[in-house]
């Protein structure tokens, strides 16, 4: 057993084993012992991820040996591409940097070869597009949606042409757009160099949707052992950067206007935000702008910015002169504390002798307890400022340098050790509603601060052109990224970063796969849709079922195959029915055209009356399991509700009237973990529709009769179930108000007459029968079906004395179901009809709703549904000739 941390060091976890194959064969060894040895396997390139992404528990493969030029790829590329571009197959394990410095004739760090002179041509090739740092491995940065800010140049993964994949087997697949690399000739190739594994083939998968899918994968298609990518020609170009600083207010209204000049342009833009507010509510800002300007121009690049005859000078000479390194992190890992900050500690008594970001985080944390969080902002500002200086520190002009590409793009310092900071970093379109996406982000440093809690870092917007991997972080046409930089180890770090999820989410918004990333499949599923069935789709052709790469953190964010689930045929129940079935376990309930209610333990025969009395017509009958006994609780045909408690024998006594008031329409009910029951009804017309409660004394007692809760008026039906709250279970109500919105109430003691809070709107959602679901979890989720028949559902914070819900998501788009029926919950299932009475099902796999599976049958009106050991069983009436039939999910 070995532990895996890293590079951030905020993850730690066991690991079976490390291997580091140096070949292609090597590797393929590798995947085939794991996969013997029944452990699965993930390729880590340097680890840089927030959330551990190349993490699992099985084997990890160091991939830092496949970092040279494999010939036998390069080889088989027979289609070069234009003059200025060049398609070079690279290992996957190299880092940006080294292959920065390889592409531009630079001896690589590592000591291995460089780009073949062959190739090389003379010329200085380079990156596209680059980051901020370069320490990524190629295909791990590629794997996660890594980008610059290029505002008119995609995420660095666009630039792949193809990929060579090992997958489970020790399978070779070569993922390609169109046919650059000759399959055939490559397979030739590798038995040349005794490259291929013995019963190795190569497959070939071609095709938009499949790179789009293999591209950006967390590992979860298999190593990439090369990929194939455009470098571009900049021989005779240099990259100039200008910055200047402006405020928040003073750019924002103009941000769109820039932001098409910076793509016309074929520009980088970065607008470094410093969060904390000054007196007038405004925020400094940084603006740094880069172009690419023939050599010859360099003596007079300010031309290009506006600022005159001004001559660029070498990037690297003006770092070398600034008094901080360029980068935060690195910033933070200085000894030297700044005067203020020095005196800041020493009057708070803490040591002064660490690094500047633990001096920081340490005291911002002391700060917000003595509530002074203004005094340490003032110092992270002043570090925040210091970091990326506006004017040259070699003669005091406007900041305006040039170097190669990856000189002024990459900023990281590779020598020294750095404070680690938490990054999180979300995507939104470019559009006119950025400054509101932006204001948003800033917010959550407000609504922190309004708790007391200060927050030290910065935001830093990019600007990219839409990438076309289906797992985009950066998918929209002009997309947007914000990165928020925080301090390691302030105390609001983990509010912020629950607040900034939320955000996303809410505003349709996505987050970096590679920064700190806790999305579940229900987000992912909401955020990513159509494309996620289509990244799913292309999985299951390059992977099928296997899951030799499948990981905790693929299997949480549903980055796995849809599996069909079995379930058994639609069986005729041997029943006419006159109203809607009930289910308590295996034992069904339904009124026949007399409505006389029978019940039978085997549905297809063995019916009998539970009383001769008849029940209300089209009557919903709610049967609780209580005490160990049934009880049945219907209406009669005034409306008012009818109960009989179960007998020891196992027979129902004679109905009994339930005092109290008249109801309209279905009851529905809920069992505390006690055994009390609960029985809920919206009022007939002259209790105006208020929400009408019962409920038994104690497990097994005597009822008190209905009555009226609250004073809100509801629109439809009521839907209930519990929550826990420390060992105590308190129900929930949901149903719509008059606006057609879903509204809630919850008890605030343990049930009965203990009270209710008020009726409060859940969000803006329309919807007419909402469905309070909890799942096996004991996650409540509000379920409802909008006018147009999606499903949309809001989950409940779970653990919270008050209730809280999420923001309303989308689940699985699939088919339209009939919101005038509503949908019915079991066990981990979610079932709807269509308004052809079909029903569909989708059930919670690993936190989020499956895509909707077609259950077919031709139904009327309500289903019920119940969960038990065995399965799921499911009853409905067929259209028709009104046949009680049912589907069963064994389990
Ligand atoms: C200091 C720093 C600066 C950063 N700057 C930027 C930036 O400017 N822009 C930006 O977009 N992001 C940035 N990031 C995020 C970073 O680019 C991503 O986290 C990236 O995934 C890290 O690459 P890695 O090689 O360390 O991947 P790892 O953390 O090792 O792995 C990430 C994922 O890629 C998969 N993977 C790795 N190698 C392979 C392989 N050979 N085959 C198949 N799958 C593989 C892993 O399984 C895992 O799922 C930065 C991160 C840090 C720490």
């Amino acid at each position: 057993m070995d532990t895996f941390q890293n590079w951030t060091q905020n993850i730690e976890a066991p690991v079976a084993e490390f291997a580091t194959p140096k070949s292609l064969a090597e590797l393929c060894q590798v995947v085939r012992e794991a996969e013997a040895a029944g452990l699965p396997v993930h390729a880590v390139g340097s680890a840089w991820a927030y959330s551990a992404p190349a993490h699992c528990e099985g084997v990890m493969v160091r991939t830092e040996a496949l970092s040279g030029f494999p010939a036998a790829v390069q080889a088989a590329i027979t289609q070069p591409g234009p003059a200025d571009r060049l398609l070079v197959a690279v290992g996957g394990g190299i880092t940006i940097r080294n292959l920065c410095l390889a592409l531009d004739g630079i001896p690589r760090p590592d000591g291995r070869p460089g780009l073949p002179a062959g190739l090389s041509r003379g010329r200085r090739w380079t990156m596209p597009t680059l980051g901020g740092s370069g320490g990524q491995s190629l295909a791990g940065a590629v794997g996660t949606g890594t980008h610059g800010g290029d505002a008119a140049r995609p995420a660095i993964g666009d630039y792949l042409h193809a990929l060579l994949l090992v997958g489970s087997g020790g399978q070779l697949t070569l993922v390609q757009r169109t046919a650059v690399v000759e399959v055939n000739l490559l397979r030739d190739n590798l038995i040349a160099e005794g490259e291929l594994p013995p019963g190795a083939t190569v497959r070939e998968l071609r095709g938009d949707a499949a790179l789009d899918a293999a591209v950006l994968s967390l590992g979860r298609f298999g190593i990439v052992h090369t990929a194939v990518l455009a470098v571009h020609d900049e021989t005779e170009v240099a990259l100039v950067e200008h910055r200047w600083p402006t405020t928040w207010r003073g750019l924002a209204p103009g941000l769109g206007a820039r932001i098409e000049q910076a793509v016309a342009g074929d520009e980088f833009l970065e607008v470094l935000i410093n969060p904390v507010t000054q007196a007038d509510g405004d925020r400094k800002c940084l603006v740094s702008q880069r172009k690419s300007l023939p050599r010859t121009e360099l003596p007079v690049a300010g031309r290009a910015f506006g600022l005159g005859d001004q001559a660029s000078t070498p990037v690297l000479d003006e770092r070398s002169r600034s008094p901080l390194p360029p980068e935060i992190g690195q910033a933070l890992c200085a000894r030297e504390l700044p005067p203020l900050l020095a005196d800041v500690a020493k009057l708070l008594g803490l040591p002064t002798d660490r690094r500047l970001g633990d001096v920081l985080s340490d005291l911002l944390n002391l700060t917000t307890t003595l509530g002074l969080p203004q005094l340490v902002e003032v110092a992270t500002s002043a570090v925040t400022d210091a970091l990326k200086p506006s004017r040259r520190p070699s003669d005091n002009q406007p900041w305006l340098v040039h170097g190669t590409r990856w000189e002024v793009g990459d900023f990281f310092d590779y020598d020294s050790d750095c404070f680690r900071m938490d990054f999180a970093e979300l995507f939104f379109p470019a559009d006119a509603d950025l400054t509101a996406r932006v204001d948003g982000v800033l917010g959550v440093f407000e609504t922190l601060r309004a708790h007391g809690i200060a927050l030290g870092g910065y935001v830093s917007l990019r600007f990219l052109r839409g990438s076309t991997s289906l797992l985009a972080p950066a998918p929209f046409e002009r997309s947007c990224a914000i990165e928020v930089a925080m301090l390691r180890g302030l105390r609001g770090n983990r509010m912020a970063l629950t607040l900034l999820h939320e955000l996303a989410i809410r505003h349709g918004g996505r987050l970096h796969w590679g920064q700190l990333n806790e999305l579940d499949s229900a987000a992912v599923t909401q955020l990513f849709g159509g494309a996620l069935t289509g990244w799913r789709r292309e999985l299951a052709t390059a992977e099928g079922e296997s899951t030799t790469f499948s990981t905790a953190f693929t299997r949480r964010r549903g980055l796995e195959i849809d599996r069909p689930v079995d379930w058994t045929q639609w069986t005729d129940g041997g029943i006419r029915a006159g109203g809607p079935p009930a289910l308590a376990g295996n034992q069904v309930f339904v009124a026949d055209e007399r409505r006389i209610l029978h019940s039978t333990n085997t549905i297809g025969g063995g019916w009998r009356p539970v009383r001769p009395e008849p029940i209300g017509a089209q009557a919903r009958v709610v049967v609780l399991a209580g005490a160990r006994r049934l009880e049945i609780l219907a209406a009669d045909a005034t409306g008012r509700v009818l109960r009989s408690r179960q007998e020891a024998d196992g027979g129902f006594p004679r109905w009994e009237h339930l005092g109290g008031e008249g109801i309209d329409g279905d009851p529905v009910g809920a069992a505390h973990t006690d055994g009390r029951l609960e029985l809920f009804a919206r009022g007939d017309f002259q209790r105006q529709r208020k929400l009408m409660q019962a409920w038994a004394h104690w497990p097994g007692g005597p009822w008190a009769g209905l009555m009226q809760v609250g004073s809100g008026r509801l629109g439809g039906p009521p839907s209930v179930c519990g929550r826990s709250f420390h060992g105590s279970d308190q129900l929930v109500v949901l149903a719509t108000g008059l606006t057609g919105y879903v509204r809630w109430s919850a008890q605030t003691g343990p049930g009965g007459a203990s009270g209710w809070t008020a009726w409060q709107d859940l969000g803006a959602q329309p919807g007419s029968h909402p469905l309070a679901f909890r799942d096996p979890h004991g996650v409540v989720r509000a379920l409802v079906l909008d006018p147009a028949g999606r499903a949309f559902e809001a989950i409940e914070l779970t653990g919270e004395l008050a209730v809280r819900w999420q923001p309303w998501r989308a689940l699985p788009t699939g088919p339209r179901l009939d919101p005038t029926v509503g949908l019915t919950g079991a066990g981990s299932w979610l079932l709807g009809l269509d308004r052809d009475g079909r029903l569909f099902g989708s059930h919670l796999d690993g936190g989020s709703w499956t895509a909707w599976q077609d259950l077919g049958g031709a139904l009327t009106g309500p289903v019920a549904a119940s969960a038990g050991t065995d399965g799921v069983l499911v009853a409905g009436i067929r259209r028709g000739d009104g046949q009680l039939v049912s589907r069963r999910l064994n389990a």
